[in-house]
This record gives C-alpha cells, structure tokens and sequence, in this order.
C-alpha cells in the first residue's frame, strides 16, 4: 500500500524524516539491549548517553544531506562527547552509529550532533528529541525519538518513533510504533521497525468525564502527581492514572487508549522545551484531539528552543477539554505565590 502521505508537497521530508527516525529507533534498541542490570543499579547513565548522541548524530546526518539549509534545534551538543576523558563514550557512539551510517567516524559524527544545535526560530526548522524520555529509556520502559517540521511557526509534520510501544500499551512492544502525522492530512501508526501499512490514528470518543483515562509522567518532578488527583477527584475519575515517560503518552491519546494527558507545572519557572510537544501536540490534532496549555492558551512554537509563553500542557481527545480546564481553573492549579529573593 503506497504510504497515505504520497502526494502530499512535503512527501520527501516526511519520506527522509520517517527513514531517519527509523535508523534511530534501531540504534537505540541495539544500545538498549546491551544495557546490563549491573548497569541500573550502579545508577550508570552511559547507555542513554551513548544513544542520544547516536540518535542526534544519525537523524542530522539524514536531514543534512537532503536538506542541508534546514536549521534543526535538538536536544544535545557534541561537546562533552568532544572532552577527551571521554574517549571511551566517543568510541561506543561511534560503534552504534557505522552500523547504520558505515562512513562515520569521530569528527564526523561531531559536527552532525552539532547539525542540531540551532537554538532561535526561523521560517522553515525542524525540532528533534534524539530521546525523549531518558529515564524510561534506562528502565527499559517508554522513550520516543520525536522530530518535527515546523514551518511560520506551525507544526507542518510529525514523527514520534517509540522503539518499546506496541500496538497495544499494555502488550508486548513487537516492533515498536511510528506515529506519523501531516497538518490537514490525518494522522496514522504503523510499526517502527518491521514491515506494515499505516492504519490511521483516532482519540477516542468519550465524553463523559467520569469515564476519563489519563496519562501522566512516571517522574513526579516533571508534573504534579497530586495536583493531577485532585483534578480526578473533581472529575469524578475513577481509574487510577497510567504513568509512562516520554512523547509516547501523545501516541496513546491519539489512538484512543487514553482521554488525557495532564502535565501540570511544580512551579511557575519551568519552560517546556519544544522537542518535548512539537511532535506528539500535531499526532493528536491530527488525530481529533486538542492541546493547549493548563490555561487553553495553543502552544506557541515561534519564540525559540522554549515555550516561553505556555504554562503546562494539557491533551484531550477533545471532548473532554473544557472540563479538564475547568476542573484546573476552580482548584487554582498552577497558581505560584511570586518568587522571593
Ligand atoms: P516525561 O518523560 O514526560 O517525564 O518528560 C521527559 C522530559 O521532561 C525531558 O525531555 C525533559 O526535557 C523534561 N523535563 C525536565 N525537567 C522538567 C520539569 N521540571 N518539568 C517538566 N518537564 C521537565
Ligand atoms: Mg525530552
């Protein structure tokens, strides 16, 4: 089945983008399989290290070489990797990375993490997350390589490869899902790693509050666990949250295992990033959702690495949007008292 988005004018970014994602989902599935239990529990961040400069460096190296005056502002820079009491990362990154680009090497695959490190807007960038979710990643849990295509400020393509998500959350990760969405053309999944048509993506249509679903982060320090029970308990929410890292938690809302994502702030300084919600925020618009901030302001993707005008996030399947902001407003969540000196 030729791919839904064949006609489409950005056809050959969507093409390059889904084939880079691809190649960094499969490096950090590699990465991850060697990763020992010794490893966790001498609480050693060196495999996430090791796949997050190998997944910038592969997905720049594929956006460079078709569309080489695309800005790309990603999460990592080489220079730590550069320092040379760390030769021995630099030389595991450059064993993952020529098992999917065989010509790479140590100053190469530098300047194309570096490939990624636009910070401010302009017209035409991309956004990437060369692994959102790092400590999902390391728990052997949910993580996602998310990029993004933003055009005048608009999230125009979306790709969320989730090396650990299955075609049901619950079940066993198979070959991993690819989310894929187009602004104005849908939104679908297909497998990240394996052979199979895209199947489009749909929130589910629920209405009634009671009946809510949600998902949230597994780190309490990135959301508030409590400030997201008590919008349950105002909702009348009877099932107990799912807790899953990364840009993944977007995936399952577009496909209707979950009405909500609630990420609430644990106080008023935070920023999100934009390779945090650039990708994930057009699979669920495209799929039937909605997104905004804890306030139901849209998030604005023109000001630069962060979301500086945005406070929280909140994902629906859209029936279930204004309650969810209603419940926030009442309870004054995501109110700080004025920040002392
Ligand atoms: P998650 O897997 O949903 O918990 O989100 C992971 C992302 O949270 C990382 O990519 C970080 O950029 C981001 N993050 C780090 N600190 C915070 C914070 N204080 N509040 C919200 N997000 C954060
Ligand atoms: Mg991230």
């Amino acid at each position: 089945m030729p791919a839904p988005w064949n006609d489409h004018p950005l056809a050959s970014e969507i093409e390059i983008a889904a084939s880079a994602v691809r190649k960094a989902g499969a490096l950090c599935r590699a990465v991850q399989g060697g990763i020992d239990r010794g490893a966790l529990e001498k609480k050693d961040r060196s495999p996430v290290t090791v796949a997050d400069f190998g997944s910038q460096a592969v997905v720049c190296r594929l956006l460079g070489e078709k569309f080489p005056d695309d800005p790309v502002i990603g999460e990592e820079d080489s220079q730590a990797l550069r320092d040379p009491d760390n030769a021995v990362l630099m030389e595991r990154v450059v064993g993952h990375v020529r098992d999917v680009i065989p010509d790479a090497d140590a100053d190469r695959i530098c300047a194309w993490i570096d490939r990624g490190g636009a910070k401010t807007y302009s017209p035409r960038f991309w956004t990437l997350d060369p692994i959102d979710g790092t400590k999902g990643f390391l728990r052997g849990q949910q993580y996602a390589v998310a990029l993004a295509l933003i055009l005048d400020g608009r999230v125009e393509v979306a790709l969320l490869g989730c090396p650990n998500l299955g075609p049901k959350l619950d079940g066993d990760r198979a070959d991993g899902t690819l989310a894929v969405a187009v602004r104005g053309h849908g939104a679908w999944q297909m497998p990240l790693l394996g052979e199979g048509d895209a199947e489009p993506l749909r929130v589910s249509p629920q209405a009634d509050n009671t009946q809510i679903r949600f998902c949230e982060s597994v780190e309490a320090a990135h959301s508030s666990h409590g400030d997201a029970a008590r919008i349950a308990d105002r909702l009348a929410i009877a099932a107990e949250p799912a807790r899953l890292d990364s840009q993944a938690k977007y995936a399952v809302v577009a496909r209707g295992e979950a009405e909500a994502y609630l990420r609430l702030p644990r106080d008023g300084k935070y920023r999100e990033k934009i390779w945090d919600h650039a990708g994930g925020v057009l699979v669920v618009t495209e799929a039937g959702g909605r997104v905004t901030d804890i306030r139901g302001n849209d998030l604005d993707f023109s000001l630069g690495f962060r979301l500086e005008n945005n406070t929280g996030v909140i994902v629906t399947n859209g029936k279930v949007h204004e309650p969810v902001l209603k419940a926030i407003s009442d309870l004054e969540i995501g109110i700080f008292p004025a920040a002392s000196n």
